[in-house]
């Protein structure tokens, strides 16, 4: 009944009391899905590629974009 490269992906994910699916590890965007990242706390590190990506980050927040006129 094993069968090989076959992962229990639906444990990485988790659902909120919205109903939501969080995801609770996150892919590296540089290796692919797949290859999951490392949760440092306030950054993910990718232990492949040693991509990091901080959480601080992800916030989306608007971007004036008067700062890059010219
Ligand atoms: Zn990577």
């Amino acid at each position: 009944m094993v069968r090989g490269g076959t992962r229990p992906l639906y444990k990485l994910y988790e659902v909120t009391q919205d109903g939501k699916l969080v995801r609770k590890s996150r892919f590296c965007p540089v290796c692919g899905e797949g290859y999951f990242m490392a949760d440092h706390g306030d950054r993910y590190y990718c232990g492949r590629c040693h991509h990091t990506i901080f959480k601080t980050a992800e916030a989306p927040k608007p971007s004036p974009a008067r700062a890059r006129r010219r």
